[in-house]
C-alpha cells in the first residue's frame, strides 16, 4: 500500500519490461483511464530505446494477442472500463497474454470493492488499484500493487526508494530490495490517510464480496430497466448484459454535464465523463431499492421539468 495509483502503474509497468528485455509492446485499450495511457507514454519516451504504447479497442485486445504475440512485452488493461463499467474477461486475457510470452498487469481501480476478483487464479504478474472508490479511503487513500508471491523476490523496483530497502535503518549507501512485496514501497507512507483508510475498511468486516456482487446486480438492473422506461432519451452506455458489467451504470445524454449538476442538487451524487456520460456508482453496502427508486424519481422529476436547463447549471467546474 502506498503512493497513489499512477506511481504504482509506473512500478508495475518498469519492473514488467524489465522482464521481457527482448520485446517493445506495451498494450492497452483505448477504453483505459488516460492517465494509465499517459504513465506508459511518458515511460516509453524516458526509457527512449524504441519501445511503443499500442492502443486497440477493447473488443481487440484477445485477437491483437493471438496476432502480436512475440512483440508485446506487456499487457496493461483496467478490468473495468471507468466510463461504461465494461467488465474484461482477467481469466481469458490473462491467460492469452502468457500463451503468448506477455506479462500482465490489471489496474483494479473499479474493481477494488465492487465485484469479486481471482487475482491469484488468473496468474497475472502485477495488479494496481486505489482505494477512494468502492473502497471509499477519500480522496489521497493510500494506492496499492500486487505482484505475483514468487516474483517478489527478483522484481526490479524502479522506484528504489528507503523504505524498500532490506535494511532503511542500516542507512547503507547502496540500494539492496526487499526480499519480499516491501521492495515495492518507496518512501515514507502517509500515515494519515492510512488512518483514514483503516476506518473506511471497517465497514467491510464480514462482508461477502459474492453477496455484494449479486445485490449491485439486482440494484443495476433495476435502476437500468426504470430509468429506460421513465427516461427513453437517457441512452444506456453500459453492456446491458449484468455478467459484462462492474458496478456502475452510465446514461449518455447530451447535455449530461448540466443534468448531473441539477441531479446532485437534488441529492443524486453521480458524476459526469466527457463528452456525454453520466455515471451512477451502485454500491449495496449503503444503497437499496428505495434509494435507487428515489434516485429514478429525482431524475424524472429533473427530466419532466426540464431542470437541467437552468442557468445555474451551465457552467462547468474544473472537476466534473
Ligand atoms: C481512478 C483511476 C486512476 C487515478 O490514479 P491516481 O494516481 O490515484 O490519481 C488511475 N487509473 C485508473 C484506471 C483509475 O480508475
Amino acid at each position: 500500500m502506498g503512493d497513489t495509483l499512477s506511481i504504482k502503474l509506473f512500478q508495475a509497468l518498469c519492473a514488467g519490461l524489465t522482464m521481457r528485455p527482448e520485446r517493445k509492446v506495451i498494450l492497452s485499450d483505448s477504453g483505459n483511464f488516460p492517465s494509465d495511457l499517459y504513465i506508459a507514454q511518458g515511460l516509453v519516451n524516458l526509457k527512449n530505446a524504441g519501445y511503443v504504447l499500442r492502443i486497440v479497442a477493447a473488443e481487440e485486445v484477445a485477437d491483437c494477442l493471438r496476432r502480436q504475440s512475440d512483440e508485446i512485452a506487456v499487457v496493461m488493461l483496467t478490468e473495468v472500463d471507468y466510463r461504461s463499467g465494461r467488465l474484461h474477461d482477467m481469466q481469458e486475457i490473462t491467460a492469452l497474454a502468457h500463451a503468448g510470452g506477455a506479462v500482465t498487469i490489471w489496474d483494479l481501480a473499479h474493481s477494488a470493492g465492487a465485484l469479486p476478483i481471482s487475482l491469484a487464479a488468473t496468474g497475472a504478474e502485477f495488479a494496481v488499484g486505489c482505494t477512494y472508490k468502492y473502497l471509499n479511503g477519500g480522496p489521497g487513500a493510500p494506492a496499492f500493487i500486487y505482484v505475483r508471491p514468487d516474483l517478489t523476490e527478483t522484481v526490479e523496483p524502479a522506484l528504489s526508494g528507503w523504505l524498500g530497502h532490506a535494511e532503511p535503518f542500516a542507512f547503507e549507501t547502496t540500494y539492496r530490495p526487499a526480499r519480499s512485496i516491501e521492495r515495492m514501497r518507496v518512501g515514507t507512507p502517509a500515515v494519515i490517510q492510512m488512518t483514514a483508510l483503516e476506518e473506511a475498511l471497517k465497514v467491510w468486516d464480514g462482508v461477502d464480496l459474492a453477496e455484494i456482487r449479486r445485490a449491485s446486480i439486482a440494484l443495476s438492473t433495476l435502476f437500468i430497466a426504470e430509468v429506460t422506461r421513465r427516461c427513453p432519451q437517457l441512452v444506456l452506455a453500459s453492456p446491458a448484459g449484468p455478467a459484462h458489467r462492474g458496478s456502475q451504470v452510465s446514461f449518455a445524454f447530451e447535455q449530461g454535464y448540466a443534468f448531473m449538476q441539477a441531479l446532485i442538487d437534488h441529492g443524486v451524487i453521480g458524476d459526469f465523463r466527457a463528452p456525454n456520460l453520466m455515471r451512477f456508482g451502485i454500491t449495496p453496502l449503503y444503497l437499496d431499492r428505495h434509494d435507487i427508486l428515489q434516485a429514478v424519481e429525482t431524475i424524472e422529476t429533473i427530466w419532466a421539468n426540464k431542470l437541467w436547463q437552468q442557468q445555474r447549471y451551465q457552467t462547468a467546474q474544473k472537476v466534473t
